[in-house]
């Protein structure tokens, strides 16, 4: 029966998840991580919670591939190389280029190389996993997915940030979002569960995870999203610091004596946040439990970090004019009754917006508004996977 593979590949590593593609039914997931180091670790999720592990060394991604491929024919999980109908990647940076995901052919993949630019940490080691696929399955499609398609639909005044045109012009300093397949996923799966087309609501998902990014669908595309040129803006995440006054940045650097401004924004990338405000742990988990201990600055990550979404979730509803389904997803959005409730707090009443503390004490997709809320809230698992499976099916032309 034929199969996809979803993958995402990283500098080091090799995430796959496998799908059936007529029943949509995931048959395997797994990964190869510290690629070209000693003692890389495969392991190979199937069956009824079965789980294949073992530690060997991989010199790099097409030798990873070729493993795990192998490995896969050992465990029955397929019976030959011909299953595999083709294979769907993930990509951070689409730049202005790709509008939707595609179907990659040698110019295409040279495209996404060009773009590293945008994502210096992503779409090189992705393209490479993209070329060693191409190597060991030759002649099965690749479809490209961008986290950042799904937002080249918003308006130019949404994207623009107000500094010289020339900027934007010259070197494309614009606003590009982030995580795209999984506001796209579950802005239509909210659609979906009201029953109703996602071309009449208007929905602010808020993905929640390490990484954070809150987006306006309107009329199921994107017109906002809270990331930036780079997933460094926006909300409160781990250990980014969201969006600051840019002259913060020089004013730190002579206070603490930084002189190189590349430590800078890896201060705002990798000890800012939840981390960096509560002292703590980027890990909401932690935050919350020192919280709830006493820990004054955890408690006051944790009011920051509640207050920038509520602030978005505002700004969406003025932008769009109106909202008719709010949407929580990610690490943090699906697990943490605790942050929606603080998110949806009585202060959103004025909007019609009420949850339902009974139905939000669930990780479970569910709507968790009140009967009488205006506005519908969702908490929706988000899977990144099956939309990299749906479009690697629709561009590829995979018919069984
Ligand atoms: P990533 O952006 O790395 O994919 P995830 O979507 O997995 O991140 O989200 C990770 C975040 O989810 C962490 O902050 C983690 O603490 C949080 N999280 C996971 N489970 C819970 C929980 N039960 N309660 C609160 N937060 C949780």
């Amino acid at each position: 029966m034929s199969k996809v593979i979803a993958v995402n590949a990283g500098s080091s590593s090799l995430k796959f998840t496998i799908y059936e593609v007529t029943s949509e039914d995931e048959v395997s997931s797994g990964l190869v991580d510290r690629i070209g180091l000693n003692d890389s670790n495969v392991v190979i999720k199937y069956g009824d919670g079965e789980k294949f592990e073992t530690v060997t060394d991989v010199k790099n991604h097409e030798e990873a591939i070729n493993i795990l491929l192998e490995q896969l024919i050992e465990l029955n999980i397929i019976e030959s190389y011909d299953e595999i109908s083709g294979t769907g990647h993930r990509i951070v940076a689409g730049g202005e280029i790709f509008k939707d995901s595609a179907l990659l052919d040698e110019e295409g993949i040279k495209q996404v190389e060009a773009l590293s630019d945008f994502a210096p940490l992503h779409n090189g080691p992705e393209a490479q996993g993209i070329r060693a696929f191409q190597k060991v399955l030759p002649g099965k499609p690749t479809v490209g997915v961008f986290d950042t398609s799904f937002h080249t639909t918003m308006p130019e005044k949404a994207y623009l940030y107000s500094v010289p045109m020339e900027y934007y012009e010259k070197h494309g300093a614009r606003r590009y979002g982030a995580h795209g397949t999984s506001h796209r996923y579950v802005a239509n799966r909210a659609a979906e569960l009201m029953g109703k087309d996602i071309a009449d609501l208007k929905i602010i998902t808020c993905h929640l995870g390490n990484g954070g990014s809150i987006t306006a669908v309107d009329g199921g595309k994107s017109v906002d999203t809270s990331m930036g040129f780079t997933p460094l803006a926006g909300i409160t995440m781990g250990t980014r610091s969201g969006d600051i006054d840019a002259s913060l940045v020089s004013y730190i650097m002579e206070k603490e004596g930084i002189s190189d401004i590349k430590d800078m924004i890896d201060i705002l990338n990798n000890k800012s946040g939840l981390l960096g405000l509560s002292g703590v742990s980027s890990d909401m988990r932690d935050v919350e439990a020192a919280a709830a201990e006493g820990n004054e600055n955890a408690q006051a990550a944790l009011e920051v970090f509640y207050d920038r979404v509520q602030k978005y979730i505002g700004s969406y509803i003025a932008v769009m004019g109106g909202v008719d389904a709010i949407v929580f997803t990610a690490g943090i959005g699906e697990n943490s009754p605790a942050t929606r409730a603080a998110i949806i707090n009585d202060q959103m009443d004025w909007f019609g917006i009420d949850l339902d503390a009974d139905k939000n004490d669930t990780r479970d997709e569910a709507e968790i508004s009140a009967d009488d809320s205006r506005v519908k809230v969702f908490t929706i698992p988000t899977d990144e996977e099956l939309m990299i499976v749906r479009d690697t099916v629709r561009l590829a032309n995979i018919t069984e």
